[in-house]
């Protein structure tokens, strides 16, 4: 049997490397509830995107959210079942920042509809390297703004 191929963190740390049905969690709010619950699961703490711990001060905590990898949106189109939407092994934290980029996510390409496991765990890890690059690129173009520091320039009066 030739080995399984391996997942991009942060789903390694997964249980099973990520590659085996989890469930759901939900209920609650995420810091606290469905968010607090994926971390005990998988032992995820830090944005799955730009690799900021979400743990380690209150303010970073605070940007805890809860992201879909393969969106909903995609999903419903490709008609994937809700419970494999939903289901932890597409489901990173992220922080709000990484969350907010692209938010309106559309592949590139067609993608077929998954009608197994392998095959949406397959779909799952090219639509996170797609994103995680998109995410990454967003945040150089978010930093040249950011260190122009536009608010510092005087107003005309
Ligand atoms: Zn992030």
């Amino acid at each position: 049997m030739s080995e399984p191929s391996l997942s991009p963190e942060p789903f390694r740390s997964y249980p099973y490397g990520g590659r085996q049905w989890l469930g759901r969690t939900k209920h609650g709010i995420c810091r606290r509830g469905y968010g607090l619950r994926h971390q005990r699961v998988t032992g995820q703490s830090a944005c799955a995107y730009c690799g900021i711990s979400l743990v380690d001060t209150y303010d970073h905590w605070l940007m805890m959210s809860y992201d879909h990898v393969i969106p909903s949106s995609i999903c419903k189109a490709l008609v994937i079942p809700q419970a494999w939407v939903d289901d932890i092994i597409n489901r990173v934290l992220a922080c709000s920042g990484c969350n907010g980029f692209r938010n309106r996510y559309q592949p590139q390409e067609h993608f077929a509809c998954p009608t197994n496991l392998d095959a949406f765990i397959t779909l799952r890890d090219r639509v996170f390297a797609d994103r995680r690059e998109r995410i990454l690129l967003s945040h150089k173009e978010d930093r040249q703004f950011y260190e122009r520091r536009p608010w510092t320039i005087p107003t005309m009066r």
